[in-house]
């Protein structure tokens, strides 16, 4: 039994080893989170965490930022390899203003366009920019058209609920996360350092 275990486990770690080998392609890439699940904008603020460990550059563009500060942008704001930009209005239920929400979403992504054909960033972090699409507050050609010329080094994380078809297409990673349970549906409200 013991040996059979062995044995299995031998051949697992070949197979990955072989795997581990095979793959030895440095280039950008395009990570997506996605779902209906907490989880999504705070796994890309811990890809923030680990580019600027090893002291590389990030922009962070949030699109829906509301009025609601965050412990990240606490800890973010005063980062040198930080750079930012963020959705002057909220959410469009704040607002309650479609063409205020259209003109604060183009603005956001002037910016983004910026910082996505800026060699030197190293990580960009398009968070909420699903719903801009979905909203049809920017146009999907044109954001697979920049993301695709980007620096072929630069990163990007997207974050936001029902990722369009192309969007998905785009990516290099994609994980969807699952509701499964949510303290809120308990009374339970946000909670510093959790959800915000
Ligand atoms: P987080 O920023 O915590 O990683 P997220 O980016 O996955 O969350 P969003 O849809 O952007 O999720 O919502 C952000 C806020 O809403 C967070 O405070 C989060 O805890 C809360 N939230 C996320 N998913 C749910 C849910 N299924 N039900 C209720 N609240 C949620
Ligand atoms: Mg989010």
């Amino acid at each position: 039994m013991k040996t059979t275990y062995k044995k299995r486990m031998q051949r697992k770690k070949e197979f990955i080893d072989s795997r581990i080998k095979e793959a030895n392609i440095d280039k950008g890439i395009i990570v997506l989170l996605t779902g209906n699940g907490k989880g999504k904008s705070s796994s890309a603020m811990g890809m923030i965490c680990r580019a600027l460990g090893y002291d590389m550059k990030v922009a962070l563009v949030r699109f829906l930022k509301g009025e609601q500060q965050t412990g990240e942008d606490l800890f973010l704001d005063n980062n040198s390899n930080v750079v930012s930009a963020h959705m002057e209005s909220g959410f469009t239920w704040d607002t309650q203003d479609q063409e205020l929400d259209k003109k604060s979403a183009s603005e956001t992504w002037n910016e983004a366009e910026k910082f996505l054909a800026n060699p030197e960033i190293d990580l960009v972090v398009l968070d909420e920019i699903t719903y801009m699409i979905n909203y049809n507050y920017l146009d999907e050609k044109v954001i697979l058209k920049v993301l695709s010329n980007r620096p072929k080094d630069q990163h990007v994380v997207i974050t936001g609920r029902a990722a369009s078809k192309g969007i998905i297409e785009a990516s290099d990673t994609v994980s969807e996360v699952k509701d499964i349970k949510h303290a809120f549906r308990t009374n339970i409200r946000a909670q510093k350092g959790i959800d915000l």
